[in-house]
């Protein structure tokens, strides 16, 4: 019989379309974006309103908030999530809700009390927790939780019920108890590390426990049966040899198998469980989860970056979870679910793993994503991750240079019906991400280019031109309208950056590299000092590079570890771990002095004290400069653009500023978007929200 095309095939990715039940609830497919911060939190809601609304725009099932925090007594400043203290914040979750609702997506809050975990910098209350002690959080807070007595725990019992009506009648459909990541509270029982109660809700495991099923009976009485519940707890909290481990969660589980309507598995801490594509490949915590699923009837669901349907079908089919969870991924590409239903495999943004997301939250500022410019300013500027304006009154673009920066100004160019031509000096497209993306662990950075030149390649509009090193005298001969300078940058070689910004003495016989040589394979050989200044990833993945090209290596750094930035990116500690276990000698906060013929003077940056080590090859991991020689002629130039039939020339990206991918492909996104739009003028280029002030006089609030 032959093929009838108009009949659809049975797909072998259906079964991610499948809808499946939580409890009272159904989600329309297993598609379930887990709750992830946003940097946006109670300061941008609106703004995360609608990133969450395009998630459930491009086929989610479930979307979820970010934590929630119940009450002031536990609240983690400086840090911007959500709060549910009262009924002051309902409209912005319910804003949410409506919003997560207005594509049939189930609307999921994650509730949370942080415990030992909240400092309380902003409401001034004393932490509470089920043993006092330290807080524990990334900044180390000079502050200590009291430990809960009875009515400590009935209090909190009761919040979590005050909080749970309201986001009933908030409108949202599930509730997360948030116990996992070593943020909630039920973890804090949970585990023998932070609970050393003596009580009936310390030692045993049914004791450790019974917080968490008293507070699912609670909720479930106050919220009846129309939510669903979901209780998310670590896999394996790896702390210590108390932790809250793999094989006591299965117990956990097995004890209490039905007592949520979903569970909801993440690894132990934030940065085991979103661990970035360098250090953990798609689905790995597979092992940690496997099995889990026969230990109860309720549905299970699990994260492992998710970008390919395959692993999605086969996490499902063997049975090792129900609901494919993501959160970066759903970061990357909001339409994931619809491009996988329409067999579009070949639009999907995958994520790269490179948490620059986190940041967002980390820096308390609002997340970028690399790949998925338009994340966060869905309402801030009207973005949306796949629709694209149609073009304005001009008509032609020249891009120069096939980076990051490039190839997204010509990706939206092209799309919104711009005619376009790339020209690129090299034979080889990408710009950094085409170098980046060979050094060690860092091929997943590829995706950057592999994505734009995918969705460029159909475009007639769009002519890519390789081997075109530009001039001034070139641009100016062509024509085009527009010309957009995205030529890129380099690494400089005279040790100067952050805390050394006058060049230093270097002899001449001492050979000295930068990470653009490296990537072009001149290679050093030897003990070779690499000075790190820059603090992002560079330095340590140049540390591993040339330890694998048999190097011995000493990284030096200005900073206090190796790497800092990347506390934000949550991947510090594996980075030193990693490069002390390779047997790279890390010296901190030592800054260059200079470089002799066959040593290394480095200062104390706090007593200026000198020391050297000796070295046979030097590599400067510090600033990089712009290569805007090409805008500076036509600046220089300006008079002759009308005669060439131009009107703007812009320069973009890391020509302008040099700064991590994130930024060149907002830069170019940005360039693309306001083609032919009238000038911002003086005020903000984004729409904020500013708190509304309370009209009661200082009169009425005074005591005394
Ligand atoms: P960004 O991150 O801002 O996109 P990249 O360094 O990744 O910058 O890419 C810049 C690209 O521009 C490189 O591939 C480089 O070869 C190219 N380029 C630089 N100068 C010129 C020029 N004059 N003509 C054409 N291409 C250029
Ligand atoms: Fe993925 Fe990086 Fe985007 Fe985060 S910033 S979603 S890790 S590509």
């Amino acid at each position: 019989m032959p093929l009838d095309p108009s009949s659809r095939l049975k797909s072998r990715y259906d079964i991610l379309f499948e809808p499946l039940a939580i409890g009272p609830v159904t989600a329309k497919n297993r598609f379930y974006q887990v709750p992830h911060c946003n940097g946006g939190g109670y300061r941008d809601p609106s703004a995360v309103a609608e990133m969450r609304r395009v998630k459930a725009e491009g086929g989610w099932g479930v979307v979820f908030t970010e934590q929630v925090e119940i009450h002031q007594t536990s609240e983690i400043s400086p840090f911007i999530e959500l709060r549910l203290w009262d009924d002051k914040d309902m409209p912005m979750l319910a804003k949410m809700a409506d919003a997560i609702h207005s594509h049939d997506a189930l609307a999921g809050i994650e509730l949370t009390y942080s415990g030992i975990n909240g400092p309380n910098l902003y409401s001034k209350e004393v932490p509470r927790a089920p043993t006092a002690g330290p807080i524990l959080t990334f900044t180390s807070d000079p502050v200590s939780a009291q430990a809960m007595d009875k009515d400590d725990i009935r209090d909190v019992r009761r919040w979590y019920v005050n909080a749970a009506k309201r986001s009933k009648a908030c409108g949202y459909d599930l509730i997360c108890l948030y116990g996992a990541h070593g943020f909630g509270i039920i973890q804090h029982f949970l585990s023998r590390t932070t609970n050393k109660r003596s009580d009936e809700y310390g030692g045993s495991l049914e004791n450790r426990s019974r917080f968490m099923k008293e507070l699912v009976e609670d909720i479930r009485d106050a919220v009846g049966d129309s939510m669903g519940l979901t209780i998310r707890l670590s896999l394996d909290e790896a702390f210590d040899e108390l932790s809250f481990s793999n094989s006591e969660l299965r117990e956990c589980i097995d004890m209490h198998s039905d007592l949520p309507d979903l569970w909801d598995l993440a690894h132990g801490t934030w940065e085991d469980c979103s661990a970035t594509s360098r250090f953990k490949d798609e689905a790995a915590q597979e092992a940690l989860i496997t099995g889990i699923k026969e230990l109860t009837s309720r549905p299970v669901v699990g994260v492992g970056r998710f970008t390919s349907p395959d692993t999605m079908v086969r996490q499902i089919k063997s049975g090792i979870m129900d609901f494919i969870g993501a959160a970066r991924p759903s970061i990357a590409d909001p339409f994931l679910p619809t491009k996988i239903a329409e067999n579009r495999f070949e639009d999907i943004r995958e994520c790269i793993g490179c948490n620059m997301c986190v940041t967002g939250d980390m820096t308390m500022s609002i997340s970028r994503c690399t790949q998925n410019p338009s994340f966060m300013e869905e309402w801030r500027k009207g973005w949306h991750p796949e629709l694209k304006p149609a073009k304005g009154d001009s008509q032609s673009v020249l891009i120069v240079g096939s980076g990051p920066a490039g190839l997204e100004a010509a990706r939206m160019l092209g799309g919104r019906g711009y005619d376009v031509a790339v020209a690129e000096a090299k034979s080889e497209l990408g710009g950094r991400v085409a170098k980046e993306r060979l050094l060690p662990n860092l091929a997943a950075w590829g995706r950057v280019m592999d994505y734009r030149l995918g969705q460029i390649e159909p475009l007639a509009n769009v002519s890519i031109y390789r081997e075109s090193e530009l001039t001034a005298d070139d641009v100016l001969a062509f024509g085009f309208e527009h010309v957009c300078i995205a030529t890129g940058s380099h690494w400089r070689r005279d040790g100067t950056a952050r805390h050394v910004l006058i060049p230093v003495a270097i002899d001449a016989q001492m050979p000295v590299f930068t990470p653009d040589d490296i990537m072009a394979g001149h290679m050093p050989s030897g003990h070779v000092v690499v000075y790190d200044d820059d603090h992002y990833y560079m330095g340590g993945v140049m540390a591993e590079k040339l330890v694998g090209l048999g190097c011995t290596v000493t990284l030096i750094t200005p900073a206090t570890m190796a790497s800092e930035w990347t506390t934000n990116t949550l991947e510090q500690g594996i980075i030193q771990k990693t490069l002390l276990e390779m047997g790279v000698d890390i010296i901190t906060t030592r800054k260059l002095a200079s470089v002799g013929r066959d040593h290394v003077n480095m200062s104390c940056i706090y007593t200026g004290k000198e020391q050297s080590t000796a070295a046979d090859a030097v590599l400067m991991v510090t600033a990089r400069d712009g290569d805007d020689a090409l805008w500076q002629d036509l600046k220089q130039r300006q008079p002759e653009w009308q005669d060439a039939g131009i009107s703007s020339i812009k320069i973009i990206g890391d020509a302008a500023a040099p700064a991590p991918i994130a930024w060149a492909t907002y830069a170019g996104h940005s360039y693309a978007m306001n083609m032919d739009e009238k000038p911002a003028g003086d005020d903000p280029v984004f729409r904020r929200e500013v708190t509304g002030l309370d009209p009661t006089p200082i009169s009425d609030i005074r005591k005394g």
